[in-house]
């Protein structure tokens, strides 16, 4: 298959490897957002969260309360974010799944999402089409 990731886990493209059990692995990103911007991949190949069985999308958040601490720490960081890009649309360029720690400093520059407006009616519509309560 010709995924970064499935190669980088199999060891064909090197990586700045700092986590690994049988289910998930750790490296840096080559292109950090931030200091000590840290990717968990699953070792099996799924696109996204979506396609990801729940026992590896545990061991996923398992790992990053493991490693996002080691990252701050790493690079004395006060805070991150996790990402989890899902479709090319959110801006997921490799399609295996992997999450994102993105340590934070006060006043690093990183600017949030930007916020939209929204009326009341079209907050209720929308809850109403996805409910599943
Ligand atoms: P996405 O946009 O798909 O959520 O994020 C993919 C991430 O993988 C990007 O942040 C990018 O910098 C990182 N990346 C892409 N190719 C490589 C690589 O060969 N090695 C490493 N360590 N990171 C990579
Ligand atoms: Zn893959």
């Amino acid at each position: 298959m010709n995924c970064i990731f499935c190669k980088i886990i199999a060891g064909e493209i090197p990586c700045n490897k700092v986590y690994e059990d049988d289910v998930l692995m750790a490296f840096l990103d080559i292109h950090p957002n931030n200091s000590g911007h840290t990717l968990i991949v699953p070792k099996e190949h799924f696109e996204n969260l979506l396609e990801t069985p729940a026992h590896v999308a545990e061991a996923l958040m398992v790992a990053v309360q493991l490693l996002a601490p080691r990252a701050m720490a790493a690079v004395g960081a006060t805070g991150f974010n996790l990402g989890v890009n899902t479709g090319s649309s959110s801006g997921q360029v490799v399609m295996h799944t992997h999450a994102h720690i993105i340590p934070r400093f006060e006043g690093d520059g990183l600017v949030h999402w930007p916020t939209k407006e929204i009326s009341a009616e079209m907050l209720e519509e929308i809850a109403e089409k996805m409910r599943v309560l």
